[in-house]
C-alpha cells in the first residue's frame, strides 16, 4: 500500500495509507479539497487539491469523490441581500393567502359551451 505524507499544522510530518485520505473533486477546481484526520492528535486537516495534488492522491490509490456544483450556486446574484426584516414581511404576506385566494377566485373565468 503506497503512503501518504502529508503536513498537520499542529504535528508536523505525518504518514497516511490511502483509505484514511478523503479526496472531493469538484466541478469548480478551485473548490477540491483533500482531508485526514491526524494520527497524532485527530484534528481534521483539510486542504485544498490542485490538478496537480489530485493527480498525485489519485494514483496512490486515494479514492476521488465527485462533486458537481448545482448551477444555481454558480449564478451572479445583484442586489441587497434579504434581511431578517424581509422575512418578516414575507411570513405576514403568507398569512394573507385567503384574502389573495377570494380575490383569484373572484376573476371571472371562461366556460366553453359543449
Ligand atoms: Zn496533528
Amino acid at each position: 500500500m503506497t503512503t501518504i505524507k502529508a503536513t498537520c499544522p499542529g504535528c508536523g510530518d505525518v504518514e497516511l495509507a490511502s483509505p484514511q485520505v478523503r479526496l472531493v473533486v469538484c466541478s469548480v477546481s478551485a473548490w477540491s479539497f483533500y482531508a485526514f484526520h491526524c494520527p497524532t492528535c485527530t484534528d481534521e486537516v483539510r486542504r485544498h487539491a490542485t490538478d496537480e495534488v489530485v493527480r498525485l492522491l489519485s494514483t496512490g490509490g486515494v479514492t476521488a469523490e465527485p462533486w458537481d456544483v448545482p448551477a444555481e450556486a454558480l449564478e451572479e446574484r445583484a442586489g441587497a441581500t434579504i434581511s431578517w426584516d424581509d422575512v418578516l414581511d414575507f411570513t405576514l404576506a403568507l398569512e394573507d393567502t385567503d384574502v389573495l385566494a377570494a380575490i383569484a377566485g373572484a376573476v371571472p373565468t371562461t366556460r366553453h359551451l359543449a
